[in-house]
């Protein structure tokens, strides 16, 4: 039957950014959906533990450098005996001019989005082999995958790579039964976005080019996300799936 497809019983996850947001969201659909989730972020995941249950568990580790990757495996297969789905959702973003842009904003951003989003990506996948059954990685990429944005660029530079690099993975990782995919959120409500929903005239400026007429959810990433962490999208390779009310389209 086709739904049984969809179903992640038996599967074991990891979630970065899982204390909030869409990660947060996207560590309930795939707990949902029967997987055991392992969270990480830098602050406890609490609220997602009480959400989940005993099928989560979160580590508290800075994915600002690559130091914790290893650890981050080795501890999800103590705990849950293995993985099979590594979602890369950890992220931020600073504003600033182009013109006055700090190099501390350029690393931050690039180490958080981008190097680690590799590293980890790269030590699951000798997870994914050494076990033998495939695997799934799906990063969170951005509207700004595919647009400059204004007075973000190393998240432009960081999301825009992202996308790459989720084609560059799969080319080389389809041969072992993983598919790498991203999904694009549109702009969604969150911490994230707050100060963009805080200030009335950028408010209105994208609320006026969303065709859906509003802001999305963590809740409206969640079939996506149980969708590439399943069986159900074997064939997907490289794809960067855009959720995001219609924006790109208009
Ligand atoms: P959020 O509410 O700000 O959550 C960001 C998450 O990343 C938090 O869990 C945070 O953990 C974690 N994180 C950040 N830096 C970290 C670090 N150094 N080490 C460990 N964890 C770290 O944002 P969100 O909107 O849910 O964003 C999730 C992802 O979606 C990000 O990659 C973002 O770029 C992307 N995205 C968001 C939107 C949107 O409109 N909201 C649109 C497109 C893409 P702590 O809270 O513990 O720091």
């Amino acid at each position: 039957m086709v739904l049984d497809k969809f179903s992640l019983k038996g599967k074991v996850a990891i979630v970065t950014g899982s204390n909030t947001g869409l990660g947060m969201g996207i560590s309930i659909a795939l707990a949902q959906a029967g997987a055991k989730v392992m969270g990480v972020s830098r602050s406890p995941s609490d609220g997602t533990l009480k959400a989940i249950g005993e099928n989560f568990s979160y580590m508290v580790e800075d994915l600002g450098s690559i130091e914790p990757v290893k650890r981050i495996i080795q501890k999800t297969v103590e705990k849950f005996g293995r993985v099979d789905i590594l979602v890369n959702n950890a992220g931020i973003i600073k504003r600033q001019d182009a013109i006055d842009f700090s190099e501390e904003f350029w690393d931050d951003v690039l180490n958080t989005n981008l190097k680690t989003l590799f590293f980890l990506s790269q030590e699951a996948a000798r997870q994914f082999i050494k076990q033998g059954e495939g695997g799934k990685i799906i990063n969170i990429a951005s509207m700004l995958s595919f647009q400059g944005g204004i007075r973000v660029p190393s998240y432009t530079s960081s999301k825009s790579a992202v996308r790459g690099l989720t084609m560059a993975l799969a080319n080389e990782w389809a041969k072992y039964n993983i598919n790498v995919n991203a999904i694009a959120p549109g702009y969604m409500a969150t911490n994230n976005t707050q100060a963009l929903r805080a200030d009335e005239k950028r408010n209105a400026e994208i609320l006026a080019r969303i065709p859906a007429g509003r802001w999305g959810t963590p809740e409206d990433l969640q079939g996506t996300a149980v969708f590439l962490a399943s069986q159900a999208s074997d064939y997907i390779n490289g794809c960067t799936i855009a959720v995001d009310g219609g924006w790109l389209g208009r």
